[in-house]
């Protein structure tokens, strides 16, 4: 039971992973996977912030669908690591504290490091021209300080990477953080660092240096646990 649920949420991960926002298709399929995207959006670009009660009631009302889809979504979130169920309680955005973004962090240094270094032996021309469009586009972006345009082509990049991986074993484990990575450190406060850092690189890619990928990537993830602290502590200073 708990086996076949887990797995279905992994499908459901793995198909929100690409949707909406970052190919800019529409969600089809089951109405509680299209509820699902839009909260996993709201929650991620910070229109739901940690803490907030997602009551079932008034997302149907403001949705225009009936109570049933928005409480499979909510489960799938949950699911996901970014909503929190008690019992008896309204379901709430959570709130990660510091030790989380460290434990993550951890995770998340050995998993992306090995995902580029990888990418970089084995990646073809289109590969790096696909990374070089997507960098172009998130430093566009940044430069105007579009902040979601920003973000999101951030994230395409490194899709995009652990495509060129190569590897169905880190498919299934990124499937498993990507929604919680993604909103803890998607948030880059410097944009322009950020896309700044991501074209680094890809060139160093592109030269399939790999030692200097071991470098790039720590620092470079770094960054992102110091900006999501910061962004923890502010959240913390605003809900007081
Ligand atoms: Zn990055």
């Amino acid at each position: 039971m708990f086996l076949g649920r887990f797995r279905g949420s992994l499908g459901k991960v793995r198909r929100a992973w690409l949707n909406p926002v970052m190919t800019g298709e529409k969600v089809s399929g089951l109405e509680s996977e299209r509820v699902a995207g839009i909260l996993r959006e709201d929650i991620m670009l910070g229109r739901r912030p940690p803490g907030a009660r997602l009551v079932e009631r008034d997302i149907a009302a403001e949705l225009n669908v009936s109570r049933l889809p928005v409480r499979q979504a909510i489960w799938t979130l949950v699911s996901e690591g970014i909503v929190v169920q008690k019992p008896r309680s309204w379901a709430r955005v959570r709130e990660f504290s510091v030790k989380d973004i460290r434990d993550f962090a951890e995770v998340r240094e050995a998993i992306e490091t090995l995902v580029f270094v990888l990418a970089t032996e084995r990646h073809d021309d289109a590969g790096i021209a696909r990374l070089r469009e997507i960098v172009a586009r998130e430093k566009a972006a940044a430069a105007v300080e579009d902040a979601d345009g920003a973000r999101t082509a951030a994230a395409q990049f490194h899709l995009a990477a652990l495509a060129l991986a190569g590897n169905d074993m880190l498919d299934e484990l990124a499937s498993i953080l990507v929604t919680r990575l993604r909103w803890l450190f998607g948030q880059h406060d410097n944009l322009v660092e950020s896309a700044t850092e991501h074209e680094q690189i890809v060139e160093s890619m592109a030269a399939r240096d790999v030692d200097a990928i071991r470098v790039l990537l720590p620092k470079h993830l770094e960054g992102g646990r110091e900006a999501a602290e910061r962004r923890l502590r502010r959240l913390a200073g605003e809900g007081s």
